[in-house]
């Protein structure tokens, strides 16, 4: 069964085309991406476009397309088949994520045109986050606004996260409802989540990404106080606020040289200060997480470290995790594990369909 995975962002489509042969043994048959979508002077005026130059560059017969899909709000708990109602349901999430969900949708609509017969499958990013109890989902807000826009914690990086959830049991060869995990998605965009007995209990991400660790431009916590206090010292509106809190700060804007990690650590060695501060703030979050999950989990039996920052600087891991558990009798295994989130919607995919006698 040949499956494509297609990821829409607002300017650019990322797709890979696996060969599933049975459960959990598939081949890349291909990968790639399409950019700069409605941008003036670009031949790819919209994701209609993009998609068919995707599928006829692949020249393969597709069986089954899944799509990576950023909010499913409550709703969805699991992967689901795409239908008239879920992309009514899609369409609702668009107000929690603006920035994803219009575009997830365009190439879920424009695949319903150019492969009329394939079923489509959503993976939802917020769906492995489902499992957080609600103590710890519902935030310290008049609750009627839980009620009226559904104001709470969805969390996201979901598929990154399960992803190496399920390949840390797999290293570790113990079945995942006896491990308890600590996960640490360190790319542009930062999460960390308490992952027990294969659920997630709690993540740093909120009602959006922009709360919980320093991320490469976003802020993480901060003092809400400090949203109106900055808007009326500078006289700034909501976009500008919102601008400068996801765009502007974090690793960014404390450094005031880039939100670049490898940069950051490259002007640490050269003995800039700014540089130098902005690591350690972005560690030192990290370390108060993982403490405070150890403590909610009850113990940790690994800790996993993935995405751009995770997997490719030792430096950061081993800052993170310098005297962090020397008061546990029992030490986590450190697993620095690459994520796949291609192939977890893939798996997923393939997981619903089989199940469907689909297959
Ligand atoms: P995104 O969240 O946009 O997918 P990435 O997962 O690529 O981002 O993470 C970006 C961060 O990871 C940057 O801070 C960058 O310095 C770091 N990074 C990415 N790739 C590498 C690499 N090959 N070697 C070292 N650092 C990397």
């Amino acid at each position: 069964m040949k499956i494509l995975i297609i990821n829409c962002g607002s300017s650019s489509i990322k797709y890979k085309l696996f060969k599933v042969k049975k459960k959990h043994k598939e081949e890349v048959l291909d990968s790639g991406l399409v950019e700069h979508i409605g941008e003036k002077d670009s031949l790819i005026k919209d994701h209609y476009t993009g998609l068919k130059t995707i599928l006829e560059r692949i020249e393969e017969k597709v069986d089954a397309v899944g799509h990576r899909v950023v909010h499913g709000g409550e709703e969805f708990k699991e992967p689901v088949i795409i239908n008239r109602r879920i992309i009514m349901a899609i369409k609702k999430y668009c107000r929690f994520a603006p920035l994803h969900n219009p575009a997830n949708l365009a190439g879920i609509l424009a695949i319903k045109k150019l492969l009329p017969r394939v079923k489509q499958v959503a993976v939802f990013d917020t769906a492995f986050h489902q499992s957080i109890p609600e103590y710890a989902y519902i935030y310290g807000l008049p609750y009627h606004y839980y009620k009226k826009y559904g104001i709470r914690r969805y969390g996201f990086h979901g598929t990154s996260h399960n992803y190496v959830t399920e390949e840390a049991s797999r290293r570790l060869k113990r079945p995942l409802d006896k491990l308890r995990l600590i996960t640490c998605h360190l790319g542009n965009g930062c999460s960390i989540c308490a992952v027990k007995y294969g659920k997630s209990i709690d993540t740093s991400m909120g009602f959006t990404p922009l709360e919980g660790l320093i991320m490469g431009t976003r802020c993480g916590d901060i003092d809400p106080a400090l949203v109106t206090y900055i808007m009326q010292q500078e006289s700034l509106g909501t976009e500008e606020i919102e601008e400068i809190l996801n765009k502007e700060s974090g690793l960014k804007g404390i450094s005031g040289i880039s939100n670049d990690m490898r940069l950051l650590l490259n002007q640490t060695e050269k003995g800039n200060l700014r540089a130098k501060l902005a690591i350690e703030v972005f560690v030192y979050r990290i370390k108060k997480y993982i403490s405070a999950y150890i403590g909610i989990l009850g113990g940790v039996d690994a800790v996993v470290f993935t995405a751009g920052i995770g997997q490719n600087q030792p430096e950061i891991v081993n800052m993170v995790c310098a005297d962090l558990f020397s008061y546990l009798k029992k030490k986590p295994k450190i697993l620095v594990i690459p994520t796949n989130e291609e192939l977890m919607i893939c798996r997923q995919t393939y997981a619903l369909l089989k199940g469907r006698g689909n297959v």
